[in-house]
Formats: structure tokens, C-alpha cells, sequence
């Protein structure tokens, strides 16, 4: 390999390298297509709940033939405190049947397939590859090494994911602070079909996505759970910093999430046969480096800490997804490399993916309110079980039992402050 020279190299195949490989490839480019992993997924964590419309960008239909799991019809938010639950249940069959709307998926899978639909084009994808530096003459990326190896390209797209060793050693952003990223613990639990179906309150094909806080012991941070065909995807994600703070481990917060009554009878029975752990870019518009290009170079998908997570939404593959067509398009675009950086923002912008990274642009502040993660799912909590409890006692006015359970848990100058952030927020 050492003497080739390519149109394009993109270290990674998520789905971010994946998507750029793909859209270059189809159109002619010779592309290598370079990953450390044994397989394209293999190094891959996620909650896994796809959006497809960024696969519609990239072709219409695509998302038909990826390996897609369950559709999400239901959606569910989850108030934990330390013995109940209170849950909003959102449910429609026909929610998405217009556009695609989203599905859950297995990222090994996807990520093969994905790679692989590259690969279909004529990409070259090579697994087991850790590229470790790039090539740089007279101020200008030509390529990366892989150990002794070094390979060429007119230019190189950093897909490297949120840690992105390839994006420091161009000298555009340095290592993640903390505080910028969140940790992110996953596992895949076989269970029957039938069962899923059963617990989650859906059919066959059809998929529950829920969300859950109130389970971090105050950290910020919350939890998630997929049905896919066959198995549940459940996690959880919180702030490193606040963990490291209040010394918790990982394992014992994620242990406890599994073993809330409310949580434990939708995961009884099942095989634990996947577990991972990995970071999540946090910052969402206000993370994103202030440069991610240099002549001959591209920084793409977690790499560019693009995500967006509301609390009630959490989406990375779909905004790496269009960010590598994103990519893909600036070099179809032009023959000149030190044109493509710019081009490459344009088409962010064009794709809309700077759009929605601007509009929940100070929507990270809401999670600054801490009680948002005990204080008010303990108050949910309380209300409801001062509004259904009847023991044969004189019952409270309505309004001084709940106001009883607002006592309990927060002051009404409290309340008044984060009502006010939680406004400015949004
Ligand atoms: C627990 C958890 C739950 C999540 N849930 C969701 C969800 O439900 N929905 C959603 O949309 N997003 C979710 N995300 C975010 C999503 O996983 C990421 O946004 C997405 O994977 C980013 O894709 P990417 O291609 O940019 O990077 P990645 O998927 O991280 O891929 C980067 C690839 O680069 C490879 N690589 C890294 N360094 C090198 C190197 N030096 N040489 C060669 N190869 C290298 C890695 O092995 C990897 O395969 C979740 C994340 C976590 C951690």
C-alpha cells in the first residue's frame, strides 16, 4: 500500500466515515476507507436509535435495505426516584409512516453494512488499521501512517470519533476536556421477541424508545432503553466530572438503573451479551471547534463533537451521517484542496446540520439545573402517589397535598430560578 495514492482517505468507518466513503466512492473516487477495529462496528457503542432521514440524503430508499431494527412507535420519559416511576407514554402506529422516521439499530450490524455498501462502489476498506499520524509538506495534510506504513491522498477526513487523535495531530482542537464530553455505559440483553412485545407494549415490528432520570443519584445525566429485534438496548449517559466528584464507579450507577423495580421486570430473564463503554460529545453547538478543516484535511462526525442531545432525544449517527456527506459533496465539488474546507462548511450549512446544532444551541444549560436529576422526579413521584393514594383517612384539599409534595422537594424560590433558566433555555 505504501506507494498508492488515493483521491481520498477517511480513518474510521462509523457512520460518519462510512457515509463519506459511500457517497465518494459511487461517485468514482478511488477511496481508502481505514479502520483499527477487526470489523467496521466492532469498536462501536451506541444507545442505537437511528434517524433515518440522513440516510434518505444520502439516497432515496437507502434506509430500506440497512439492517434496521424495530420502528419506534412509542415513546416513553421516565421520572425515577428511588422506589417508583412516573412515566409519560407517547404512542402512535402511525408516527413516522410519512417519512422515514427513526428505528433502532445494532451498530455492529449497521456499521458493517454500512462499510460494506462502500465497499459495493468500489471503496477500499481496510479493518485492523490504527493509523497513528499524518503526512504533512509545506503546511498541507497528504496522508497518514500507520506504523511504518505511510499512505497518500489528496485528502484525509478525520472519522475518528469523539477522541479524535487525528484532529489534535493537525493541530485544530485539543484532547476532549472533560467536561466536554459525557460517559456513555451500554449493553445489549438478549430476549425473546415475544417477550419485548409483551413488556414494552408494542408489536413485532414495531419499537419503544424510552428515556429515563432521576437515576444518576443526582449526577447529570439519565438513562436509555431500545427494543430491537430480539434484544434491548439499555445505558446510560452522565457527566464524568460530577461521577469523578461524588467518586461513584460507572458499574454501580448503571447496576442500580438495572435494578430499579421499575426497570428490573423489562430486563428479567435476559442474556447479557454486550457491553461497552464510550464517550459522548456533550457541548452539542457551544462544543464544536472553532476550525475543522486545514488544506487537505476534513474532521467529520463525533470527531467534530457534532450531536445533539435534548434529554429526551439523543442523536449523533444521523448528524455524522450528513456531516460525511457533507464532506464528501465539498470534494466532489472542487478540484482545488484549498478550497474544500471552506466548501465543507458550506454544505453543513446547506444540509441544515449547523441549523440544528444552532437551534438547541443553549439547550446544555437546562442540565446545569441539578434537581432536574432527583429533586423534580422525587416531586413527580410524590404528587402521584399523594393523587392515588385513598386510605380511608380524611384526604388533604388537593392543592395542600400538592403543595405538600413541592415542600418535600424544592423551595418555591427554587423552583421560580430553574422554571426561569428551563425558559431562557429553550
Ligand atoms: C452510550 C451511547 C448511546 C448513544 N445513543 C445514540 C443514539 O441512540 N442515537 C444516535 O444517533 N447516537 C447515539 N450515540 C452517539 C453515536 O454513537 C455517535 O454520535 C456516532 O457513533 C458517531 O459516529 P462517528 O462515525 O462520528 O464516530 P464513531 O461511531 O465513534 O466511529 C469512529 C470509528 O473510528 C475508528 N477509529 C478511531 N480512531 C481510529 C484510528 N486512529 N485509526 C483507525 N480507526 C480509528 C473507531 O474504531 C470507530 O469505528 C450514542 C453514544 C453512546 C456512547
Amino acid at each position: 500500500m505504501a506507494d498508492d495514492k488515493y483521491d481520498a482517505i477517511i480513518v474510521g468507518a462509523g457512520p460518519a466515515g462510512s457515509a463519506c466513503a459511500y457517497t465518494l466512492a459511487k461517485r468514482g473516487k478511488n477511496v481508502l476507507l481505514l479502520e483499527r477495529g477487526n470489523a467496521a462496528g466492532s469498536k462501536n457503542v451506541s444507545g442505537g436509535r437511528l434517524y433515518t432521514y440522513a440516510l434518505e440524503l444520502l439516497e432515496p430508499d437507502m434506509y430500506k435495505r440497512a439492517p434496521l431494527q424495530r420502528k419506534i412507535v412509542r415513546e416513553q420519559v421516565m421520572l425515577l426516584n428511588e422506589r417508583g416511576s412516573t412515566t409519560i407514554d407517547y404512542f402512535d402506529p402511525a408516527f413516522g409512516e410519512q417519512v422515514p422516521q427513526s428505528y433502532s439499530v445494532v451498530r455492529a450490524e449497521l456499521d458493517e453494512w454500512f462499510a460494506g455498501e462502500a465497499e459495493s462502489h468500489g471503496a477500499t476498506v481496510a479493518s485492523g488499521v490504527l493509523v497513528d499520524g499524518l503526512i504533512e509538506e509545506s503546511g498541507k495534510i497528504v496522508g497518514i501512517r500507520s506504523g511504518a506504513d505511510e499512505m497518500r491522498a489528496d485528502i484525509v477526513i478525520a472519522a475518528d470519533g469523539v477522541n479524535s487523535l487525528l484532529g489534535q495531530k493537525a493541530g485544530l482542537f485539543p484532547d476532549a476536556a472533560p467536561n466536554s464530553v459525557g460517559l456513555g455505559v451500554k449493553e445489549t440483553i438478549d430476549l425473546p421477541d415475544n417477550l419485548i412485545s409483551a413488556r414494552f407494549g408494542v408489536k413485532d415490528t414495531e419499537g419503544a424508545a424510552r428515556v429515563a432520570i432521576g437515576c444518576t443519584d443526582g449526577i447529570s445525566g439519565g438513562a436509555f432503553l431500545y427494543t430491537n429485534k430480539g434484544s434491548i438496548s439499555i445505558g446510560i449517559v452522565f457527566n464524568l466530572v460530577e461521577a469523578a466528584k461524588q467518586k461513584r464507579q460507572v458499574q454501580d450507577i448503571f447496576q442500580d438503573f438495572k435494578m430499579h423495580p421499575a426497570i428490573q421486570p423489562l430486563i428479567e430473564g435476559g442474556t447479557s451479551v454486550e457491553y461497552g463503554a464510550h464517550l459522548v460529545p456533550e457541548l452539542g453547538y457551544n462544543g464544536i471547534p472553532k476550525r475543522l478543516h486545514r488544506e487537505g484535511f476534513l474532521v467529520i462526525g463525533d470527531a467534530a463533537k457534532f450531536g445533539i442531545n435534548t434529554g429526551l432525544i439523543i442523536r449523533g449517527m444521523d448528524l455524522a451521517i450528513v456531516s460525511g456527506l457533507a464532506a464528501a459533496q465539498a470534494v466532489l465539488e472542487t478540484n482545488s484542496p484549498s478550497q474544500t474546507g471552506e466548501l465543507y462548511m458550506k454544505q453543513l450549512e446547506r444540509l441544515l446540520l449547523t441549523a440544528n446544532q444552532r437551534a438547541y444551541q443553549n439547550f446544555h444549560n437546562i442540565f446545569e439545573i441539578s434537581r432536574i436529576f432527583s429533586a423534580y422526579p422525587n416531586l413527580a413521584n410524590d404528587a402521584m402517589q399523594f393523587l392515588f393514594t385513598v386510605d380511608g383517612k380524611t384526604p388533604k384539599p388537593m392543592l395542600s397535598g400538592l403543595y405538600g409534595a413541592v415542600k418535600r422537594n424544592v423551595t418555591l424560590g427554587q423552583l421560580a430560578s430553574d422554571g426561569w433558566k428551563a425558559f431562557r433555555s429553550l
